[in-house]
């Protein structure tokens, strides 16, 4: 899933579409990808996809950079697409970011790049969920993705601790940019937005090597510390 910095994957991100639009098909009949239920009207271009109406109506809309609250059936089915590794889901939540995002908000984007996991926790769950989250939004922008970021250490006390302060202190130093971002105005993209600590060490590092951010996250955390612990194992 991975590539080098800088590299273009536009050719990756096309075959993600065939592959998903593959996969949607098979579903016979259609059920709800968050809940199951089966589904008796299937509308594509309300643009969620095959979402109940009921899970569709608890997608909760989030301040910027959220795309939604981290709740109800969304928060469910990145949990099957993080912990219990569920590509099916993973390319569902591909599917409603690119569909849901508001792209005459974000300004004219160069390259969509993603933050990315530590590389024994992508190759742990076989699939980065930012990474497939920013190519399908790339597709959509008709952009390519490109890695810019590079995970340099994981620092194990980070899934222990919820001060924020502290997090963000593990945290700085954390990403290396490519020098491909230079000059260009980048939409960086990633999941699940809890702290800001790990989004804004990404940007930080993107601005480090000249680029312009415009971030986006698929699901914001109520800012509480509720879902801390659910979060935590892949920070
Ligand atoms: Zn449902």
């Amino acid at each position: 899933v991975t590539d080098g910095p800088g590299r273009l994957t536009t050719s990756w991100a096309t075959t993600w579409r065939t592959l998903l639009g593959a996969a949607v098909d098979v579903v016979v009949p259609p059920r709800c990808v968050a809940c199951a239920e089966p589904l008796e009207r299937v509308d594509r271009s309300e643009g969620a996809g095959a979402w109940c109406d009921v899970c569709a109506e608890g997608l909760q809309p989030a301040p910027r950079p959220g795309l939604f609250l981290y709740v109800g059936g969304l928060a469910t089915l990145i949990q099957r697409a993080k912990y219990s590794r569920e590509l099916g889901a993973a390319h569902a939540l591909a599917r409603l970011m690119a569909d849901r995002l508001d792209t005459d908000a974000l300004g004219p984007i160069d390259v969509v790049t993603f933050v990315p996991a530590h590389w024994s926790r992508a190759l742990w769950r076989g699939f980065d969920l930012p990474a497939l989250l920013a190519d399908a939004v790339a597709v959509r922008l008709g952009r390519p993705r490109v890695s810019l970021l590079t995970v340099r250490r994981r620092d194990p006390r980070l899934a222990q601790t919820s001060s924020r302060e502290q997090r963000q202190q593990l945290v700085a130093g954390r990403f290396g940019c490519a020098r491909a971002a230079a000059g260009r105005r980048v939409l960086l993209i990633d999941d699940v937005h809890t702290t800001g600590a790990t989004l804004g060490a990404a940007a930080l590092a993107l601005r480090g090597g000249g680029a312009s951010v415009v971030p986006r996250t698929l699901a914001l955390t109520p800012d509480d510390g509720t879902f801390m612990a659910i979060d935590a194992p892949d920070q």
